[in-house]
């Protein structure tokens, strides 16, 4: 290390500049600006190259970090915003046909009374075990309250439209002080150290302590100016393209879920936005052409207006904060909308760069780059190997696409979990075999997929009577609430009564 760059870092970051400003931009740049005050957030952003524009189900995570955490005022969001309520995913997947994953607990838990976890009595009917997901399943979103007022508590999460979002992440910003403006990078200058200064097309240079890539999948400055090598997910998972279209809302109901449904080459998205509906299928190229792709999403979609086909490649860099330059959002990996984790892998990049930043007193060195590298790239590799089990075992469809994801997809870190579960069964006591510690999903994720697509276990549990009238009960309670239970669309007339108050 160079002496003039030791007494960079040694005078500590107190200037980050952010190139981008889709979701991944914004959200890295509010999250420094709100929680590390001191720190001038400069944030620049090409109109000329636009943002992707698709990104629009996220993960519980999102409004917790943007109401709990950054403090943004609840009214405003939902005013400006306009998401809706995501409970959780319906798979149209597997052996059952079809299946609801949620936000909370399904399998994790057990009954007073069964001598089991909930997941060995699930192989015949895996229904209604949560009330969140009897809720979806009867087309409601939450729960009744006093006055006939929804319940919007617990974990949820939304389904915004992406041009919303990021408008109104760019005006929250400019108001807590990050300075925006546009422009096109043309040249990054690079030594030794990392980034010694951004030339734009304007002609203006701008220079900075820190810099966060947040360019989406052209990498200026982790990828092609610091050159940081792509490790490819393409042995897991083998979709690279999306066709993506929708229409206006007609008389279909608005739903407090995404679906995700099982096509020949892939799966088809649904997100529910109050006025439109998009959908999307994620393929991949050596099974189907574009224009074989664009037939099959229309046969499902008839109402679809016009479509485009996104490209993308599967994968991250093999470290996200390199000397200088940290990568957020696309830049730093991408994989397929199957769960939805892109804006929540943002926002835990964001929180973690905080966390090192204040950890180190802003001098960050060696030691919190690799802590850093070391837990982002464990997060990637974790979605990549929950992503192929919901390859590795679905068997809707018989096709050449699907035979070759069961017979192809490496199960990665969680092969030897999978062992163990054929053992042992769906026990939640499984989770210290989970090769990802701390891990995102929890065994809750995992077994919400095994035994929704009815992966075969060698330890089943034969119910007594007695506990099956208990379990029977809980399904029945379940039923209940969803029955009292409001929908999405009685949930956001509700927040838009003048009375409505946020707590
Ligand atoms: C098909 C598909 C579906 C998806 N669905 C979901 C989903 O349901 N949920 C989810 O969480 N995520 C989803 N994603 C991921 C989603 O794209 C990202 O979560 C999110 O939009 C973040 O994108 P980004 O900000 O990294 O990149 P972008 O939106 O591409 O933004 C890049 C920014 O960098 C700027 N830029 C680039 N080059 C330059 C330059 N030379 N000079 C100046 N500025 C520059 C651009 O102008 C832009 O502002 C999906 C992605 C795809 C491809």
């Amino acid at each position: 290390m160079t002496a003039q760059y030791k007494e960079k870092e040694s005078s500590g970051v107190s200037s980050v500049l952010v190139l981008g400003g889709g979701s991944a931009g914004l959200l890295a740049a509010l999250a420094l600006k709100c929680q590390l005050p001191h720190c001038s957030v400069k944030l620049i952003h090409s109109k000329e190259i636009g943002v992707i524009g698709v990104g629009e189900g996220t993960t519980a995570v999102f409004p917790q970090f943007l109401f709990k955490v950054l403090g943004i005022s609840k009214e405003r969001f939902y005013r400006e915003a306009m998401p809706t309520w995501k409970q959780g995913i319906r798979f149209l997947w597997g052996e059952r046909g079809d299946y609801f994953y949620d936000f909370g607990f399904q399998y994790d838990q057990q009954f007073p009374g069964m001598s089991k976890a909930t997941g060995f009595y699930a192989e015949e009917n895996c229904d209604d075990l949560s009330e969140v997901c009897a809720m979806m399943r009867a087309g409601k979103a939450f729960a009744a309250g006093p006055l006939n007022k929804p319940l919007i508590k617990g974990e949820y999460a939304f389904h915004i439209e992406n041009e919303k979002l990021v408008r109104c992440l760019t005006n929250i910003a400019i108001e807590h002080g990050v300075v925006m403006e546009e422009d096109t990078l043309l040249h990054a200058q690079a030594d030794e150290n990392g980034i010694r200064s951004l030339h734009f097309q304007s002609g203006a240079t701008h220079s900075a302590d820190l810099y966060i890539d947040a360019s989406g999948f052209r990498t200026e400055l982790i990828g092609k100016a610091l050159g940081v090598p792509f490790q490819s997910f393409a042995g897991s998972l083998f979709c690279d393209r999306a066709v993506i279209g929708g229409w206006v809302r007609q008389e279909e109901p608005l739903q407090a879920y995404t679906t995700a449904e099982t096509m020949d080459a892939g799966w088809c998205w649904q997100i529910e936005h109050e006025h439109f509906i998009n959908r999307g299928y994620v393929y991949g190229a050596d099974f189907l052409s574009d224009e074989q792709a664009e037939a099959e999403f229309r046969k499902v979609n008839p109402r679809a207006g016009n479509t485009r086909v996104v490209k993308f490649r599967s994968g991250r860099m093999e470290r996200s904060w390199e000397k200088n330059v940290v990568a957020i959002g696309n830049s730093s990996g991408f994989v397929e909308p199957l769960e939805a984790t892109a804006l929540a892998q943002i926002i835990f990049a964001s929180r973690w760069l905080v966390e090192m930043l204040k950890q180190s007193q802003y001098r960050p060195g060696d030691a919190q780059r690799d802590q850093y590298n070391l837990f982002m790239g464990r997060a990637w590799d974790e979605i990549r190997d929950f992503l192929a089990l919901h390859y590795k075992f679905n068997t809707l469809r018989d096709t050449p696409f699907w035979r070759h994801c069961q017979e192809h997809t490496s199960l990665g870190d969680f092969q030897a979990f999978f062992e163990k579960y054929q053992q042992i069964g769906p026990s939640p006591t499984l989770i210290n075999t989970l090769p990802y510690q701390p891990n995102v999903y929890g065994i809750e994720g995992y077994l919400v997929h095994l035994l929704g697509m009815r992966v075969p276990h060698r330890a089943g549990h034969p119910a007594t009577p007695q506990e099956l009238a208990i379990w029977e009960k809980h399904r029945a309670r379940h039923r209940l609430t969803a029955s009292q239970a409001l929908t999405c669309q009685q949930a956001l007339d509700a927040i838009r009564r003048p009375h409505w108050r946020w707590d």
